[in-house]
């Protein structure tokens, strides 16, 4: 069989690259994003048989499945060490099975305590491999340095990822001020001889622009080039090689709910998922096409409800749309990267058309798919937002009925799976542990408006010991390891540095 190529959603690549060249680009010439040539089909048997390996097995087999461009033996040692003992469940990410029937997907069992780590554990080794293969051929002489801006809990991901990883280093940008006391700890304490981390004076938004206006800057890039032998990357949710470990815990998933008799081998699930940039929905969309018996998709939004608006009405619009602070941080977004990748599959892979969608959102702030392209999103997706009071009533009534404490991302699709639940069995996808968010896990648990201020005394605490307390109220223990420390690890990166370009630029060259 020939190699499956990646080529990309607008058609501009001049050739199709393997795998390692995707990974180590990041996003294709042209600004288009990477698509495998072919999705493999799975059988039935061969997705049930997924239950009787570790996890790591079952995501080599996926990875051999996509066939790619790696020895099956060095597939293999990667990901033994990407899902080994990193996580503290040895199932990686274990199913909990709620009173009322719910299975809840719990996703943050890594290192940081969020989903993202199901990707970053293992997107830094094989991009630390295809770097080293690339280099081996003689295809570059450099290595490389992944330049982040974060919110919060991509940034810490992404800095426990590539750790020191071979031929990579890693440089983290957040809003000074604009995190939690959590996620800043968690950032500031970060071990590895190849990382910096740099608080940012301005918003999360100054960062962004920071680092894209870093990236654009061509005279920079050739200092780094020159002087370092570096060159930039990014690790961004857009990287395929950032989907791919997303796709392997849907279809495991399924047959860990078949072996364990909840449901029966062949039954439709429906999967109900917390969106943001769509990289997570959009994994479960690719394990459905592989066969996975996965009938619908349900997409849920908090209040920045645009791809909710999307797919009830077949127009993404932001022209009009105010970005709004919830309880659910990390689903802040107007602008859903891999929705590009969805709807080029959808369209049965148009690059003309996605080509003419991505012109008018950069051009009107909007676009409007036709009717087959809607249909077609309509037979797989279903879509309800949740507002931020809703959402903290959720925890709490969750948390009453059933005694399982939940993050407020893991809220709003648990709430929306509530709403759309049908005849099939749900599968929800928990995406942080309740402790990443233990202020308005408080406000949830006290019946505090979203936003209210916290008691005096509660205001006082740091966050980890707002989680002690938390945990002492509801039981809802342990708190993982790597949270429940922070405050007793000494702090490394306390740099804040202004949010100019060449402010920017001095920190990186002074970190290289
Ligand atoms: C990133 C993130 C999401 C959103 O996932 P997407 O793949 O961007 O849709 C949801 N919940 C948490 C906790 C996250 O960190």
């Amino acid at each position: 069989m020939t190699a499956n190529n990646y080529t990309d959603t607008r058609g501009l690549t001049s050739e199709a690259v393997p795998f390692t060249h995707a990974v180590v680009k990041g996003i294709a010439e042209g600004g288009g994003l990477f698509v495998p040539e072919r999705i493999p089909q799975l059988e039935l048997d061969s997705i049930l048989s997924l239950a009787g390996m570790t996890y790591a097995q079952r995501a080599a087999y996926i990875y051999k499945a996509f066939q790619v461009n790696l020895s099956d033996e060095e597939i293999d040692a990667l990901m033994a060490q990407a899902y080994g003992n990193n996580f503290d469940d040895e199932r990686i990410c274990p199913i909990t099975t709620l009173d009322n029937g719910t299975h809840i997907m719990e996703l943050w069992h890594g290192p940081t305590s969020a989903f993202k780590d199901m990707a970053l554990q293992c997107l830094p080794l094989f991009f630390s491999a295809s770097a080293q293969h690339l280099r081996d051929e003689g295809l570059i002489d450099y290595e490389f340095l992944i330049l982040v801006a974060t919110s919060g809990d991509t940034g810490k991901a992404a800095l426990e990822g590539f750790a020191n990883k071979r031929g990579v280093s890693i440089g983290v940008l957040y809003p000074d001020g604009g995190v939690s006391d959590i996620q800043r700890k968690q950032m500031a304490t970060q071990a590895g001889d190849n990382v910096c981390v740099w608080a940012v004076r301005g918003n999360f938004d100054d960062c962004q622009t920071g680092a894209k206006a870093v990236f654009n800057d061509a005279s920079f890039a050739e200092t780094l080039m020159d002087t370092h032998k570096l060159a930039l990357s990014s690790a961004n949710s857009i990287n395929w090689g950032r989907l791919l470990p997303q796709i392997v815990y849907y279809v495991s998933a399924y047959s860990e709910l078949v072996a364990a008799g909840q449901v029966e081998a062949g039954a439709a699930i429906d999967v109900c998922v917390p969106t943001g940039n769509f990289g997570n929905i959009l994994a479960a969309w690719y394990a459905k096409q592989m066969g996975t018996p996965i009938e619908r998709l349900l997409c849920a939004s908090n209040e920045n409800r645009v791809l909710t608006d999307f797919i009830n009405t077949g127009t993404y619009d932001i022209s009009d749309r105010d970005f709004v602070l919830t309880p659910s941080p990390s689903m802040d977004i107007l602008v859903s990267s891999n929705l590009e990748r969805q709807l080029f599959e959808l369209t049965g892979r148009d690059a003309d058309a996605i080509r003419g969608w991505m012109d008018d959102l950069s051009r009107n702030k909007c676009f409007r798919v036709d009717a087959g392209t809607f249909a077609k999103l309509r037979g797989d997706f279903v879509s309800d937002s949740v507002n931020s009071a809703e959402c903290l009533q959720t925890i709490r009534s969750c948390f009453e009925e059933n005694g399982y404490l939940m993050d407020p991302h893991t809220a709003v699709a648990y709430e929306v799976a509530q709403r759309l639940k049908g005849e099939n069995p749900v599968l929800v996808a928990s995406t942080a542990h309740w402790a990443k968010f233990g202020d308005n896990v408080y406000r949830a648990l006290h019946g505090l408006e979203p936003g209210a201020a916290l008691p005096e005394d509660v205001a006082a605490l740091t966050g980890c010991e707002l989680n002690r307390r938390i945990e002492s109220e509801t039981n809802a223990g342990p708190i993982p390891e790597g949270l429940a420390k922070l405050d007793s690890i000494p702090m490394r990166f306390t740099e804040v540095i202004d949010k100019e370009t060449h402010a920017i630029e001095d920190a990186v060259l002074q970190f290289c």
